[in-house]
């Protein structure tokens, strides 16, 4: 992809800010810096799902494992092939690109999904806060129908989806009987918040979508470090019906 032209004082890092409804070109470095800091993470990401797997004592156990892992290796993967083809393939059409881009924006409604997903099939919950569990993949569906009809016309939209997705279903979560975790699941829920300043901040900030790339990385890698300690565990099982 070509730069749009010098903007900061070495113009490799960095290229000037997208203009209303259009997509932030970056440079060759920020292209690689983009690609590398998911690519690393395919790997990690489908080694912890196996862990999980290897923890779970029941077959729900087993296919909430499977849900969220494929949640988390698919964010880091699409978004790899999304950089990787923005990089290095660029000849390919526009709107096979925009393809992937929109694949880039829709994998992050089903992570969110799927993130939440351990939380509320391995907690009990009382009836209103249980419709959460299938009304996060309705949220996920409505998000995509969003982003394959109106993809990048209207972005502060796209960001309120997002934190509405990302924060609707911990209405529930924070009801569980038991609480243990809650407080990773907000380190992580800040982290991500942190990171939507990078996200939004191409073209003012050299490597910004890279940053926002490593916010995302430390949030999901909270967010499993309590699913591990607290929801695959002997005590979380005994204190579930589902045990
Ligand atoms: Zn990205």
């Amino acid at each position: 992809m070509k730069a749009t032209g010098c903007w900061c004082v070495c113009c490799r890092f960095m290229n000037k800010p997208a203009s209303a409804n259009r997509r932030y070109q970056p440079t060759c470095h920020e292209h690689a810096a983009n690609c590398y800091t998911h690519a690393l993470l395919v790997v990690p990401a489908a080694l912890g799902v196996v862990l999980l797997q290897r923890l779970s004592h029941t077959g729900w156990e087993r296919l909430t494992a499977c849900v969220y892992g494929l949640g988390l290796c698919a964010l880091f993967l699409v978004s790899t092939v999304f950089h990787f083809i923005t990089w290095k393939m660029s000849h390919l059409s526009r709107s096979l690109e925009q393809c992937f881009h929109m694949c880039d924006r829709v994998v992050i409604y089903f992570f969110i999904a799927a993130s939440y997903t351990p939380w509320l099939n391995l907690r009990d919950l009382d009836p209103p806060a249980a419709c959460m569990r299938w009304l996060v993949w309705l949220m996920a569906a409505a998000g995509s129908f969003y982003v394959f009809n109106y993809h990048e016309k209207y972005k502060l939209v796209e960001l309120v989806f997002y934190l509405t997705m990302g924060f609707f279903p911990a209405s529930a979560v924070m009801f569980m009987n038991n609480t243990e975790g809650l407080w990773e699941l907000l380190y992580g829920g800040c982290i991500y918040c942190t990171g939507i300043i990078f996200f939004k901040s191409d073209g003012v900030i050299p490597f910004a979508h890279a940053i926002w790339h490593v916010f995302v990385a430390l949030a999901a890698a909270v967010h499993y470090y309590a699913i591990w300690k607290y929801l695959y565990t002997p005590a979380n099982r005994r204190h579930t019906c589902r045990a």
